[in-house]
């Protein structure tokens, strides 16, 4: 199985990069945001509560969102492998990642970590912001907290992977087809 963790702060380009990852590689994207905002839509349990969080710009609780990345993986059992976007962003999540697929005789193949500075990050929310409609990237304040968030903690997780010899460093500057390519050779050399 290729499993691979894309990484990076928010709007750093992970959701439009799993995409073709996805179909390049023939993977299963989960996207925790995405799960999240479609229970929000469908007015579930799990979306009202998600939905406290996620407009403060926080993180939704690990004991909730690993159960739910959980019963996603399962659902796909025949998958010839993932894309986790957007998950872990806690090291409980990575840990509980790694026990997961451990037990299920699999593991992360490779952290993609994509590179953006904090100036570009911004610019590239609010204009996504914009274009979707999604109100956690329209207030600079929401993205605030967001970009704060990652950097206490979800950065040092690329320090866990490093220490497994699994990260990658890409750099997410450029044209969508760049990244994507600099991606491709990053998951090529495994
Ligand atoms: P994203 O679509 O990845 O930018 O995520 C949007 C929001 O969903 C985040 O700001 C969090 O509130 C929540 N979220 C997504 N993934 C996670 C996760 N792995 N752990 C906790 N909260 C998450």
């Amino acid at each position: 199985m290729l499993n691979i963790v894309l990484f990076g702060p928010p709007g750093a380009g992970k959701g439009t990069q799993a995409d073709k990852i996805k179909k390049h590689y023939n993977l299963t994207h989960l996207s925790t945001g995405d799960i999240f905002r479609k229970n929000i839509k469908s007015h579930s349990d799990l979306g009202l509560l998600a939905k406290s969080y996620m407009d403060k710009g926080n993180l939704v609780p690990d004991e909730l969102t690993i159960k739910m990345l959980e019963s996603e993986v399962k659902k796909h059992s025949e998958s010839f492998g993932f894309i986790f976007d957007g998950f872990p962003r806690t090291k409980d999540q990575a840990i509980a990642l790694d026990d997961f697929l451990n037990l299920n005789g699999t593991e992360v193949s490779k952290m993609i970590a994509l590179n953006v500075p904090e100036n570009e990050l911004i610019k590239r929310l609010l204009d996504r912001g914009k274009a979707s409609g999604r109100t956690d990237d329209q207030d600079e304040n929401i993205i605030a907290n967001r970009i704060k968030v990652y950097e206490k903690n979800t950065a040092i997780l690329a320090e866990f992977y490093k220490k497994q010899n699994k990260l990658a460093e890409v750099n997410g500057l450029g044209s969508i087809d760049q990244i994507t390519s600099r991606i491709y050779s990053a998951i090529d050399n495994l």
